[in-house]
């Protein structure tokens, strides 16, 4: 197996995976390093390892928890890794992005066991073993227009418009008009300064309330740290082959229900499946491997 993304669900991921008797070796493929506001969600990160290659940290600072697994730092992509070492197995997915999941399905993994986190509202966790007539993980997190939803929360956040945000900058109109919204805010202080700054400011000072008054939320340390958990659950599950099903969405505000869990169709549109020559080769890669 290879663990993708040395961010939060991946940190999560190794924090609940110490629990298990696990062996063997286990790459970390990232090409990130840890940024500012990495530690107060990466549960194996200090501010000491801000700017430092995120899968080596990973490593370093997990390996103490798995006297029987190495833990193996790559410093880049998996389709890098791929291009490396081969065919891989199981990709244990904790990436950031939708698009780069979608890439990640092209380099035809046999299993894929992923988790990912919208903002403070939601885990989805989805598995699936090729070759399979079900959803795949580009089925899954297809292109949709909603991929704009951080610009979109940014815009509601701070009470001016999306295509202000999309400026990347904040213009002197944009922080007069933030100043309204949020009396905390000073114009002159926050004109100039990135949207994403600024915002992540606010939310980790919990200033930011939207015109209807509720919180804007900053992606939490429990929200990642539980997707991690529920990756470990759902690995265990596919190891045992009871993942009947492929899709789940988990409040983690509330208790988890399991009566949500789906079983996924393919997409019709579908990056990876509607390309014949992914799909066969798909299928004959993996076939024996059933
Ligand atoms: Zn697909």
């Amino acid at each position: 197996a290879v663990l993708v993304g040395g961010g939060a669900v991946g940190n999560g991921f190794l924090r609940a995976l110490r629990h298990l008797q696990v062996r063997g070796t286990l790459p970390i493929v990232d090409p990130k390093v840890v940024g500012e506001g990495n530690p107060n969600r990466c549960l194996y990160f200090t501010s000491d390892h801000v700017g430092l290659p995120k899968a080596a940290t990973l490593a370093r600072s997990a390996q103490p928890d798995f006297p029987e697994l190495k833990l193996e730092p790559y410093a880049c992509t998996f389709g890098e890794l791929v291009a490396k070492t081969g065919l891989v197995d199981t990709a244990i997915v904790t990436v950031d992005s939708r698009r780069a999941r979608r890439s990640l399905q092209k380099e035809i993994p046999r299993r894929v066991i992923d988790a990912s986190t919208t903002d403070a509202r939601a885990v989805i966790v989805h598995s699936h073993s090729q070759p399979t007539d079900d959803a795949c993980l580009a089925c899954i997190y297809r292109h949709v227009p909603d991929e704009h939803a951080r610009e979109r929360s940014i815009a509601e956040g701070l009470g001016i418009d999306i295509e202000m945000v999309r400026e990347g900058f904040i213009s002197a109109d944009a922080a007069g008009r933030i100043a309204k919204a949020h009396p905390s805010v000073e114009a002159k202080a926050i004109a100039g300064k990135a949207y994403d700054t600024l915002f992540k400011e606010l939310c980790s000072a919990q200033a930011l309330l939207t015109p209807e008054g509720r919180q804007v939320l900053a992606p939490f340390a429990f929200v990642s740290a539980l997707a991690g958990v529920l990756l470990v659950v759902e690995l265990l599950r596919s190891n045992h082959h009871a993942a009947t099903t492929n899709y789940w969405t988990v409040d983690p505000w509330g208790a988890p229900i399991g009566r949500l869990r789906r079983l996924r169709p393919r997409v019709p549109d579908c990056e990876f499946c509607a390309d014949d020559d992914a799909s066969r080769l798909a299928q004959s890669l993996w076939e024996e491997a059933r």
